[in-house]
C-alpha cells in the first residue's frame, strides 16, 4: 500500500488552526489527525482522547523516556507531544496525518520526517491575533500575555515553513492550505 503524508499545521495560539482543522477534515475524509499528550488540564467540554490525551507530568516523562513521542515540547508552562505509534499506523495505512503542533515539535517533524509539508498560518496583525485569544475567553490574564509573547517568537520563524498562509479570510486560508496539500 501507498504510504500516507505527515502535514504540519504550526501558528500561534489564537490564529485559528484549531478552526482551520476542523474545516478542512470535514471537507476531505482522506485527512486524518493525530490526538496529542499533554499535561495541562482539559478546558472545560473538552474530552480524553478526542481533544488530547490528558496526562500527568510524571507519565508524560515515561513516555519521553520510552521514546513514544514522535516529538514533544513544553509551552507555556506544559508539555505537550505527539504519540509515535499513532502516527506510524496511519501512515502505513496511506492515511494523510495532519498535527497541529507548536514551532519546537514542527522543527523537530523537520529533522525527523523531512517529507512531511510544514505550513505557517499568520494572524493578519497582532491587534487581531490579541482579540482573538481573549475572545476565546478561557485564558487568565498571565497566560494571556504569555501566549502574545510566545507568539511573537514563532511568527518570527515563519520563513523556515514550506508554506505560509494568512488566515484572515478562513475561506481563503482553506483554499490555500487545500492547494498546498492537493497540488491543485
Ligand atoms: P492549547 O493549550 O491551546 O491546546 O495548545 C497550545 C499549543 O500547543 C498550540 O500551539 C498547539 O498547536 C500546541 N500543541 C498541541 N499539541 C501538540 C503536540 O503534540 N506537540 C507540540 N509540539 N505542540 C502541540
Amino acid at each position: 500500500m501507498k504510504l500516507g503524508k505527515l502535514i504540519v499545521l504550526t501558528g500561534p495560539s489564537g490564529v485559528g488552526k484549531g478552526t482551520l482543522l476542523r474545516s478542512l477534515l470535514q471537507r476531505h475524509v482522506e485527512l486524518d489527525i493525530s490526538v496529542s499528550v499533554t499535561t495541562r488540564s482539559p478546558r472545560p467540554g473538552e474530552i480524553n482522547g478526542k481533544d488530547y490525551y490528558f496526562v500527568s507530568r510524571e507519565q508524560f516523562a515515561e513516555m519521553v523516556q520510552a521514546d513514544a513521542l514522535l516529538e514533544w515540547a513544553e509551552y507555556a508552562g506544559n508539555c505537550y507531544g505527539t504519540p509515535r505509534q499513532q502516527v506510524n499506523e496511519k501512515i502505513h495505512q496511506g492515511k494523510w496525518v495532519i498535527l497541529e503542533i507548536e514551532l519546537e515539535g514542527a522543527r523537530q517533524i523537520h529533522k525527523t520526517f523531512p517529507s512531511a509539508l510544514r505550513i505557517f498560518i499568520l494572524p493578519p496583525d497582532m491587534d487581531e491575533l490579541e482579540n482573538r485569544i481573549r475572545g476565546r475567553g478561557h485564558d487568565e490574564e498571565t497566560a494571556i500575555a504569555r501566549r502574545l509573547n510566545h507568539a511573537q517568537t514563532e511568527i518570527a520563524a515563519a520563513d523556515e515553513f514550506d508554506i505560509k498562509i494568512i488566515n484572515d479570510d478562513l475561506e481563503i486560508a482553506l483554499t490555500h492550505i487545500e492547494t498546498a496539500i492537493f497540488n491543485i
